[in-house]
């Protein structure tokens, strides 16, 4: 017996009552079958429906054999009338969106000759693939376009033509079905074979967004977000508007300008600051100390930049090691050694022995950490 499909009827039923007419254990879920159902299982793009079957949670729903099978993670009983419910916003949220969908295929069929050859919902969005090149300005006409259809609150007219009707109707279809093919018409935009709910005027879809869009196989895939998911995405945007223009004190409407000048002003000053610590390195370049042939500077503020710089005018300079340590006893020092000649091995476990030191590099040089004090770098350098 095939179940009663009432989301057909009436795609607004949010709760009804039934019965359940069999309820089969399987490999880590319950299959339930109902008498009728509100349920919609996946299908054209829009996934299924959860809710309730009295207190049973239904996870998932799908069609098999021509039946709808409830996945449940607990028994119901076979023969017992039910109060189901469905998950409304969810689904609500979904017929918003995919309704938008069908306006935004229509109308760039109708405009541009190109069809929708791929389509994507999920929670947080909607994507749609066009086998045709679309710019950023087609997209935004087509967006005004589809809100105007919203505006003018058209009817969704839903049937299933028989196959002599169907044959003389000119519609859009992925599948060259001849039985049964359910018609969605929103009148003077779209013609679509479809199984998904959808909603009953235009008006009810609030609004739709199209967002980013990227070349996709010789077309272009446009991320789109209708009704309530289109409001939460604003609000999301706002709340990011309102923190960065108070952040910069501009006008919400200016802030990508003016990040885009913070931007370069702190690059300017980045390189300035990158300027003035090679000039310090430049200058201190003379302050490297022989002891015992190697040349060595221990200093305080030095960045990696700086040590590398003087390090390498010093390895230049002797056959020994050049080395830079920043920092202060108490604190620690980092360090970078260079030698031309030298073991570069040998010296790292020399440093680790003896200044407590831990480092790592190749290309005859090394950088690291060492916890010692500055009398004990010199008395190293001394022997070593
Ligand atoms: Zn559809």
């Amino acid at each position: 017996m095939q179940t009663q499909r009432l989301y057909y009827e009436d795609s607004y039923i949010k709760e009804f009552k039934t019965k359940a007419i069999s309820c089969e254990k399987r490999d880590g879920f319950y299959a339930v079958i109902l008498d009728k159902t509100a349920f919609f299982p996946e299908g054209g793009g829009q996934k299924s429906d959860s809710g309730y079957i009295g207190d049973v949670f239904v996870f998932e729903v799908l069609e098999e054999n021509g039946e709808i099978i409830h996945k449940t993670k607990e028994p119901v009983n076979e023969g017992e009338e039910y109060f189901c419910k469905i998950n409304w916003d969810l689904r609500f949220s979904r017929m918003q969106n995919h309704s938008g969908e069908h306006i935004v295929s229509g109308l760039v069929h109708k405009k541009y000759g190109f069809d929708n050859v791929g389509f994507h919902m999920d929670e947080e969005y909607v994507t749609i693939d066009f086998n045709g090149e679309l710019t950023r300005e087609q997209l935004d006409e087509i967006e005004d376009e589809a809100n105007e259809a919203i505006y003018r609150n058209i009817d969704f007219k839903i049937y299933f033509p028989d196959e002599k009707e169907l044959k003389n109707l000119d519609y859009r279809s992925k599948l060259d079905l001849t039985e049964d093919v359910r018609i969605v018409e929103i009148l003077g935009v779209d013609v679509c074979a479809c199984c998904a709910p959808h909603v009953k005027k235009s008006g009810e879809i609030g609004v739709i967004k199209l967002l980013d869009f990227t070349k996709h196989r010789g077309g272009v895939r446009v991320v789109m977000k209708a009704g309530s998911l289109a409001l939460k995405d604003y609000r999301e945007k706002y709340k990011n508007a309102l923190g960065i223009s108070n952040l910069l004190s501009v006008k919400q409407h200016d802030i990508f300008t003016a990040t885009e000048k913070f931007y370069n002003d702190l690059g300017d000053e980045r390189r300035k600051f990158y300027e003035y610590r090679l000039s310090v390195a430049n200058r201190d370049k003379e302050n490297l100390k022989d002891i015992n042939g190697s040349l060595v500077l221990i200093t305080d503020g030095y960045d990696m930049d700086m040590m590398r710089e003087v390090v390498n005018f010093g390895a230049e300079k002797t056959e020994k090691y050049s080395a830079v340590f920043s920092g202060d006893d108490r604190n620690g020092y980092s360090f970078v050694i260079a030698s031309k000649t030298q073991d570069m091995n040998e010296l790292k476990n020399e440093i680790s022995q003896k200044l407590n030191g831990r480092g790592g590099g190749r290309d005859g040089m090394i950088q690291g950490k060492s916890v010692t004090t500055k009398q004990d770098i010199i008395n190293f350098f001394k022997e070593v």
